[in-house]
């Protein structure tokens, strides 16, 4: 029988929009993204790469966020897409816009500042509600809370393999908490104080540091300095339960006092990642080989052979970020020798 097609605020009756393939949504779990109306070509290229390389099989359900109202024509053209659940949220006014106790003066001469130096984003405002946003708040969107995992996917990405495997479900059986693609250098100009900050937090709550951390992924001298290793947070597989922690909440709310996602230009990437790192026994955080993954100017494509024949990628091996000058997957794979 030929199903109709749900609307875009409807849910598809049963699980599958296709009949002949019952799908196999195991885990609690959903993609996440945020996004603007106008990034909806960017929004279509991601999603219907996701589809074609895992989850046309699956149907684990979307959210899409924004601090706008979404328009009718990008909630058209992604509900195209897949007979997925799809659910369109617009975020609370306080957890996107620079809160008033920010003092605006001091964040906009750090704005200049910034710009001068040729910072990318460093004259930004709404880049820094995204990365305070996403570092803080995401995860207690009225969408998201009925679901565990998350698979964070943006505007523009690709995915050059099929996945012969569920990763939620294998996060669940390994005990994994988190997991990335691609490891790189931070631009240290961005987050002049963070790790200063991070320090802090570890001395006044030195219980949160979890035993058998990924500390030396974070530093070459045991804490003291930051190598500006973290993990690029455009994509992220994990658990939800994790950020809504009281250590994560603790830690977030400690950052967040200070001002330095506007005085600075902290990323989520670096913030997740100092979390991750230090309260997660680093058997906790995993490395997704298997699933090559393109957000521009950066790539991972599997290096194995095998991984890469079986998993039918079109990516170019000899182009993965993974030991590239820029990588720190080298100091990834260091802290499990
Ligand atoms: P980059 O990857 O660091 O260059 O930053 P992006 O421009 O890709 O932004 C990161 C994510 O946040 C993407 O999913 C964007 O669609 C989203 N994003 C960035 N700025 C805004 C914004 O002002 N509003 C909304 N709703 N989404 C944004
Ligand atoms: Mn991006």
């Amino acid at each position: 029988a030929i199903l109709p097609l749900p609307k875009w605020n409807e849910t598809p009756a049963g699980a599958a929009g296709n009949a002949s393939a019952p799908l196999r949504a195991r885990a609690n779990a959903t993609f996440v993204m945020l996004a603007r109306n106008n990034d909806v070509n960017g929004a279509v290229q991601s999603i219907r790469s996701l589809e074609d390389r895992f989850n046309r099989e699956y149907g684990y359900p979307y959210v899409f966020l924004n601090e706008e109202p979404w328009t009718d024509e990008f909630k058209k053209r992604i509900s195209a897409l897949t007979h997925a659940p799809i659910e369109f949220g617009v975020i609370p006014h306080d957890w996107w816009f620079q809160p008033s106790w920010v003092d605006e003066p001091k964040a906009a001469a750090a704005r200049k500042e910034m710009s001068d130096k040729g910072i990318i984003y460093g004259d930004s405002v709404s880049y820094r509600n995204m990365c305070r946003f996403n570092s803080g708040f995401f995860f207690k969107h009225e969408l998201l809370l009925k679901y565990k995992w998350y698979w964070r996917v943006e505007p523009d990405v690709t995915f050059h393999c099929t996945l012969a495997f569920d990763p939620f479900v294998y996060m669940e059986e390994q005990k994994k908490v988190y997991a990335f693609t691609i490891a790189l250098y931070e631009w240290s100009a961005t987050i002049p104080t963070l790790w200063d900050t991070v320090k802090d937090f570890m001395k006044k709550y030195p219980e949160s540091l979890a035993p058998d951390n990924a500390m030396g992924f974070l530093s070459d001298n045991n804490g003291d300095g930051f190598n500006m290793c973290h993990f690029w947070s455009n994509f992220e597989i994990a658990d939800m339960d994790f950020w809504r922690g009281e250590v994560y909440t603790r830690f977030f709310e400690f950052l967040d006092a200070t001002g330095g996602f506007y005085y600075e230009r902290w990323g989520d990437a670096p913030v997740h990642s100092m979390a991750a790192a230090l309260f997660l026994p680093k058997s906790q955080v995993h490395f997704f080989n298997e699933i090559g993954y393109e957000h521009p100017p950066n790539m991972h494509c599997p290096k194995d052979d095998d991984v890469w024949t079986k998993g039918m990628c079109s990516c170019d091996q000899g182009k993965t970020h993974d030991y590239g000058p820029y990588s720190c997957q080298h100091q990834w794979d260091r802290i499990f020798q």
